[in-house]
């Protein structure tokens, strides 16, 4: 029997025993993750700084204080969650029981990415704790030293007959996939996407794919584009770019392009200096294979670079790159960025900023920007994405009560908060019966006459 299976056979058992259901046991294993967090914040900064650079305000926020958040929110409601949910009856079942009944769907297997390695496993594991089933995470290998982290620290906190760590690159992944599991909740590019759908699809389970797109940012309408530039900045530069729910490019009328550069301009100096190479605040992208594929982005763009444009493989470095005058065709627009370059798109309508977006695959997020709410409720209106947030960026994913996920080639399903405690449970529709009004039935028993289809 090789490692993986035996990991997943002893989750398995674990599961079957029932020792994952009890409340006291899933709140008891949330509050011991929160340990492992709070007992381990400086160990965390430094895998990510380690991994990504990533400074240390943007892993607080979007990593450690997200988990934190996350925790203490399902702790929280984790009993009102848990509890049956009584519905509407009819006349044919007024004497009965009938209720929805969460329940675990067993052993949850949850594939991270690299960008976020951090929240992006435990995120899920959370919904899936809370959720009574047993899971194994499998980070990713990019994010080497968070990766390792959580396989060091998981085993010491959590559960060892529920949870389990199991590391390893794209093979190990593919060779965990051909196993059974109850769902798999994958978080990464489309192209994976569709592996790991195919790869589910050989039992039956069911999935979660948290992918990613090309987010569109429109700016449409009278704007306050000094306030506009520094939201915007924030959102597209956090994690050097590589979020995503990132705005990939902008859409807007000539006019408001001209007066967004120099206000871009003037964010990115206050935020990260005259060299943003030397501010701490500017993270890395994770490898130079990655540095590479965007320096050859903006190689072959036939954009004009109006800011930054400096790059270097070795240092993984990618300055924070503003062009304007791209067309539909540019190289930008080929695929999702996921770095810190910012391409603006000269649009003169909404309408036909909308039509742009349509065209498009759905994406993950929706951005607009405007000071006139008749422009933000069109775009909502006549767009379709995985969330959406006017006049700024990102921080609509940080509010547990709002579903996080794709629609369309951005990803299916969702979860974060309750939304993540029921992409983890199965529904059970139940219904109590007893014995009473047996004479009433005798109007659905054959033998059928024409009187049972008074009914
Ligand atoms: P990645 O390379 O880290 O891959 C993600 C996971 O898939 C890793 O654990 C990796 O080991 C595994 N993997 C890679 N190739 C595989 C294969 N051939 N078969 C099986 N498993 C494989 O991350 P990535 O894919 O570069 O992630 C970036 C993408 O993820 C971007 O598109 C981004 O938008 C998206 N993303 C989405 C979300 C979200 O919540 N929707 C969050 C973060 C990232």
């Amino acid at each position: 029997m090789d490692g993986q299976q035996a990991v997943i056979d002893r989750l398995r058992a674990s599961f079957r025993s029932g020792i994952s259901l009890p409340e006291q046991f899933r709140l008891g294993q949330l509050k011991a993750l929160l340990t492992l967090v709070t007992d381990n914040e400086q160990q965390i900064l430094e895998a990510l700084q380690k991994d990504l650079a990533k400074p240390k305000f943007e892993a607080i926020l979007s990593e450690v204080d997200m988990v934190i958040n996350e925790l203490s929110y399902t702790i929280s409601h984790l009993k009102s969650w848990m509890a049956p949910e009584y519905v509407e009856k009819n006349l044919a079942t007024k004497l009965d029981d009938c209720f929805v009944r969460r329940e675990p769907l067993g052993v949850v297997l949850i594939i991270g990415a690299w960008n976020y390695p951090f929240q992006l496993i435990l995120l899920p594991l959370i919904g899936t704790i809370a959720a009574g089933n047993c899971a194994i995470v499998k980070p990713s290998e990019i994010s080497v030293t968070t990766g390792k982290l959580l396989a060091d620290l998981i085993p010491k906190y959590l559960s060892q007959e529920c949870y389990a760590v199991i590391c390893g690159g794209i093979e190990e992944t593919k060779k965990l996939l051909e196993n059974r599991f109850d769902h798999i909740f994958y978080t990464g590019s489309q192209a994976v996407g569709r592996s790991v759908l195919q790869a589910a699809a050989v039992h039956l389970t069911p999935v979660t794919l948290e992918l990613g797109g090309k987010c569109p940012c429109l700016m449409y309408g009278k704007l306050d584009i000094q306030a506009a530039a520094k939201r915007l900045v924030w959102a597209k530069f956090f994690n050097a770019g590589q979020s995503c729910v990132a705005p990939d490019y902008v859409l807007c009328n000539r006019q408001t392009c001209e007066a967004l550069v120099p206000a871009l301009r003037q964010a990115l100096e206050a935020f990260y200096g005259q060299r943003p190479r030397e501010c701490d605040d500017m993270g890395r992208i994770v490898s130079q294979k990655h540095c590479a594929r965007l320096v050859s982005l903006l190689e072959r763009s036939t954009g004009k670079v109006v800011i930054g444009g400096e790059t270097d493989k070795e240092e993984k470095y990618i300055a924070p790159t503003v062009l304007v005058d791209v067309k539909e065709t540019d190289a930008l627009m080929e695929e999702e960025i996921f770095g810190p370059i910012l391409p603006i798109i000269s649009i003169d309508t909404l309408a036909d900023a909308i039509s742009f977006v349509n065209a498009r695959e759905k994406p993950l997020a929706l951005y607009v920007f405007s000071d006139e709410s008749k422009v933000v409720h069109t775009v909502l209106e006549q767009t379709s994405s995985g969330g959406f947030c006017s006049n700024d960026g990102i921080v609509h994913m940080c509010l547990p009560g709002l579903p996080f996920g794709g629609v369309g080639n951005s990803g299916m399903g969702s979860y974060h908060g309750r939304w993540g405690f029921e992409t983890f449970s199965h529904r059970r529709a139940c219904m109590l019966r007893g014995w009473g009004l047996e004479r009433v039935n005798v109007l659905r028993y054959p033998p059928y006459t024409e009187s049972n289809l008074g009914w």
